[in-house]
């Protein structure tokens, strides 16, 4: 039977009609005033969604390569830094911090937890020597979001620069780089943004600026000030080396759909589909993985005892088209992920419901059908 193919997980997310028509389009070269008015575009652009008025670079890389970026280019071997994570993409930021021989205060909380403002404050005050503190707007494998804009308030005091991974959250939920103080937020391309991956997106303040200055870690791609130059000091929206020209054109189309359809109602229509998928789960009796606050973009959900969880996903993928994520690391089998991001809307979680209703009923899992769906109809009705 045929069964229409809907990706819904946080990352990579769908790609509008008119956005995949721009990778159709013949490569243009990148040293011609075509298109640097492109990238100057896009740049423009990105500033607006990041709420920022500092430099903004864009690195053909996954969005690990914006992370690694923030690394290199602000330490120091034998530096400290303090990362403050609740799952498997916050862990990365000391993963990568060890492998430049970065020493790191890691605090980490139960995955499913939000990290705790007061305690980044308590080991801030403990060691002044930390240079940068790195956190994760959206942690993608629980589900679970950081309060930003408390921890940009605690940093702003101390001279440690504050770096943030809002990969997965960027352009679907609220994230405001210079009111809340973010000295370097990174952003990818196959989140948020709908765009296929590629693309890597970094932020710098003028503290982050200063730090950068001082740092002298080994670097030569993921160079700020080589991109800054090119990109920005230069004033010609160059690159210093072949950008992915096809992605920026797809995301110039990105971000006219962005602000067609407004930044705060594609913040509302995140809230909206996320509350829908959380309402839905809880009416079929299952029981959502974060116990924090819950981020908009992914809905992390146990998987129910009786049920197996890597023939549910399975199912829901190759029989029903839908294809959810199912857990990371250690939460292999144990929690499947809706993603409600980016070029989604109320009936793709509809449909998300739905499958998922089917899925459990086949494994003999005892729930009224239907009443799933209707807890989602009745957010998105209310
Ligand atoms: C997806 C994601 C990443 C990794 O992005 P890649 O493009 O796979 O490198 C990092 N952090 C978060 C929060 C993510 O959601």
């Amino acid at each position: 039977m045929l069964y229409k193919k809907r990706l819904m997980t946080p990352g990579p997310t769908e790609v509008p009609p008119t956005v995949l028509a721009e990778a159709a389009k013949p490569v243009i070269h990148h040293r011609t005033p075509q298109f640097r008015k492109v990238l100057t575009e896009v740049i423009a652009g990105l500033k607006r969604i990041f709420k920022t008025e500092q430099d903004l670079l864009v690195f053909p890389a996954a969005g690990t390569g914006g992370m690694e970026s923030a690394i290199v280019n602000l330490c120091s071997a034998g530096d400290k830094i303090l990362v403050a994570s609740c799952g498997n993409f916050g862990n990365r930021w000391s993963t990568i911090a060890k492998a430049y021989g970065v020493e790191t205060d890691h605090y980490e909380v139960e995955w499913g937890m939000s990290v705790s403002p007061a305690e980044i404050e308590k080991r801030l005050q403990a060691d002044a020597g930390i240079k940068a503190v790195y956190i994760t707007l959206s942690e993608t494998s629980t589900g679970a979001e950081s309060d930003v804009k408390a921890i940009g308030q605690i940093v702003a005091k101390t001279p440690a620069v504050l770096v943030v991974d809002a990969i997965s959250g960027l352009g679907a939920i609220p994230m405001e780089t210079d009111a809340w103080q973010a000295d370097v937020v990174v952003a990818g391309a196959q989140k948020g943004f709908m765009i296929p991956p590629g693309l890597a997106m970094v932020s710098i303040s003028k503290k982050a600026w200063t730090l950068a200055k001082e740092s002298k870690l080994p670097k030569f791609y993921f160079s700020w000030e080589k991109a800054q130059k090119s990109m920005i000091a230069e004033a010609l929206a160059n690159t210093p080396y072949t950008p992915s020209v096809s992605l920026i054109m797809q995301m110039a189309e990105s971000l006219r759909l962005i602000e067609q359809e407004g930044l705060d109602v594609v913040w509302a229509r995140h809230a909206k589909m996320a509350a829908a998928a959380r309402e839905a789960m809880q009416a079929l009796g299952l029981k959502l993985f974060c116990t924090g606050q819950p981020s908009n973009v992914v809905t992390s959900v146990r998987v129910p005892e009786g049920v197996d969880g890597g023939i549910l996903f399975k199912v829901i993928r190759d029989t029903y088209g839908i294809t959810l994520a199912g857990g990371q690391g250690k939460l292999k089998g144990k929690i499947f992920r809706i993603g409600h991001l980016g070029y989604a809307d109320d009936w793709d979680v509809i449909a998300a419901v739905a499958a998922i209703e089917r899925a459990l009923g086949e494994q003999g899992f005892k729930f009224q059908l239907g009443v799933g769906v209707s807890a989602a109809q009745k957010v998105f009705f209310s």
